[in-house]
């Protein structure tokens, strides 16, 4: 497949430095805020730097920005490293943490009060918002903000020797409240925040903001590119401030790029911990989750994920992006990889009482119709069968080509049935009887007859499925301010059906169950009956409703 991620924009910058000589080697990173599960945005971002280092022969930096100790968890932490390393972009053993360099920065921070380019403030956050003013009205200076150096760095130690309430002080940049961009309007650059930190535990009380920490950070790793998402593009102009008024040798460049967004979900770490908290979902892991836990357990490859990654491409244009591509990528990989199984998920008992009672048929059918390297199986056929509801109806209708009474039916790999007869409870049908006609090995019944899947009742295992649908029913939601109101009450539904044996050969495979989709198992299934299976995706797609080029 043509490598579409080497064909963007941020690739011709690289290719242009290198032809200038600009750098010795190409440095990039990837920096989460470890305050949630990373997702597939972030798959993105991980891929694009991770990528490049590889191409370039460069180094690729992972690098927690934990400068907010109110969000961050080492469980967040966790599960980001065991994300990266799943998708097979983890090429470094060390990772790297902002809070690594908080000395440093906070002597840089000293470094600009003695500049006369930062000053303590003591407004509080109510009214440092209110005199920034607007994008329409400039900012107002503080009055604080003539403060004499000597004060200020009396203030700032202060500040960071605890003599001050959280909220009361803290330091801001001395840049331009007039100024028509809002970031460049006095910035803090250090809050105080009474709050145990993972790393540092209680040394410090005061914490560098994003803005502040993260220029610094790239800096001193030596990161050359810095690239990040386009909500960033007005903070480039700190970034570069930050680093012109600090003694320090190393100038990285920050590009800022597209976020993905994935119709149907919202991807942003904050929203989606919303989700969690408010039980919307069961964990960060739910299956319907954009989280790399929830895919990896909805049974996506990190194959597949950055596949999609590859044809979703890097651009500064935001664009929605096709659940249904995701959907594909997966597919067209496990069209080639599962092993075929047939599982009824909806069942109804069906009596082929032309069988004598003990009838017990081995069929060998291949584990997969054009692999043959994937072996063979032995399917067993028994009198008393089930097969789908929505494969029966009791009256004929035009439209519907599967299992009528007095009307043929084939079963997949075996014999044509003819219905005679249906069993009811309480108006419900709960058994179908049939006959059976003469076993035709020879003939494709393809065109004339339909085909149903089934499975034996004797020698099958019951199984729980679980069948999931997108989480919104908005196609565009990230930026709703109320998308909690539009998650679709569907997205889950749970059938318990049953499932041929041979699927207990391998259970971690992931399986195509014929006529059903593609199913893996959940990975926090306990062992006991039922089995519980997580539907990934439908087998076929219209591809051109869904809008995706087929690229290869
Ligand atoms: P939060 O909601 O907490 O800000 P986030 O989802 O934006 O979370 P960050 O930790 O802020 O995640 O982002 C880490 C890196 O991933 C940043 O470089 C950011 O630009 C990038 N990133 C975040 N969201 C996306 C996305 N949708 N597409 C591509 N890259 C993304
Ligand atoms: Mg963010």
């Amino acid at each position: 497949m043509k490598d579409f991620s080497k064909n963007n924009f941020i690739y011709n910058i690289i290719n242009n430095d290198i032809i200038k000589n600009k750098y010795k080697i190409i440095h990039t990173r990837f920096s989460p805020e470890p305050n949630g599960y990373l997702h597939i945005g972030h798959i993105k971002s991980i891929y694009l730097n991770f990528s490049i280092a590889v191409n370039y022969n460069g180094k690729f930096n992972i690098r927690f920005d934990d400068t907010n100790p109110d969000h961050e968890k080492l469980k967040f932490i966790n599960s980001i490293i065991n994300d990266i390393k799943w998708l097979g972009c983890f090429n470094y053993e060390k990772v790297f943490y902002a809070s690594n360099y908080f000395s440093q920065m906070y002597d840089y921070a000293i470094e600009l009060i003695n500049k006369n380019l930062a000053y303590v403030d003591l407004l509080s956050k109510e009214e440092i918002k209110i005199y920034r003013g607007t994008l329409t009205t400039p900012g107002t200076n503080s009055p604080y903000r003539n403060q004499s150096k000597r004060d200020n760095l009396i203030l700032f130690k202060e500040m960071r020797h605890g003599k001050f309430n959280q909220g009361a002080a803290c330091l801001r940049a001395k840049i331009d409240m007039k100024s028509p961009c809002l970031v460049m309007r006095d910035p803090v650059l250090y809050r105080i925040k009474y709050i145990h930190h993972h790393k540092t535990n209680n040394d410090w009380c005061i914490y560098p903001t994003y803005d502040f920490a993260h220029c610094i950070s790239d800096a001193i790793e030596g990161i050359t590119h810095s690239l990040c998402t386009s909500e960033f593009t007005e903070n480039r102009k700190l970034y570069n401030w930050i680093l012109k008024n600090i003694s320090i040798n190393h100038y990285p460049k920050q590009y800022e790029f597209a976020p993905l967004n994935l119709s149907y979900h919202v991807l942003s770490k904050r929203k989606l911990k919303i989700l969690v908290n408010k039980k919307i979902v069961n964990g960060w892991d739910d299956p319907r989750m954009p989280t790399i836990a929830g895919l990896r357990r909805r049974g996506y490859t990190a194959n597949s994920l950055i596949e999609f990654c590859k044809r979703v491409g890097v651009t500064k244009q935001n664009s929605l992006i096709n659940t249904k591509l995701l959907e594909y990528c997966i597919n067209k990989e496990l069209n080639i990889n599962a092993p075929r199984i047939m599982a009824v998920i909806n069942p109804v008992l069906l009596i082929i009482n032309s069988l004598p009672k003990n009838y017990c048929m081995y069929i060998s059918v291949p584990n997969h119709p054009n692999n043959p390297s994937m072996g063979k199986k032995n399917i067993i056929l028994t009198r008393e069968i089930y097969i789908d509801r929505a494969d029966f109806n009791e009256f004929y209708t035009k439209d519907f080509k599967k299992l009528t009474l007095f009307k043929k039916v084939k079963l997949r790999y075996s014999y044509v049935i003819k219905a005679y007869k249906v069993l009811k409870k309480n108006n419900k049908i709960s058994a179908i009887f049939c006959n059976h006609e003469q076993y035709k090995t020879n003939k494709n019944f393809k065109n004339e007859i339909s085909i149903i899947h089934w499975v034996s009742k004797k020698y099958s295992l019951p199984a729980e499925f679980r069948l999931y649908e997108n989480l919104f029913n908005l196609a565009n939601v990230e930026n709703k301010v109320n998308f909690i109101s539009y998650i679709n009450k569907n997205s889950l539904t749970v059938k318990y059906g049953f499932v041929e044996k041979n699927v207990k050969t391998n259970l971690n495979n992931t399986f195509q169950f014929e006529r059903e989709g593609y199913f893996c198992l959940d990975k926090k299934y306990s062992g006991k009956l039922p089995i519980i299976f997580n539907r990934i995706t439908n087998i076929k797609y219209n591809y051109k409703k869904a809008n995706i080029k087929k690229l290869n």
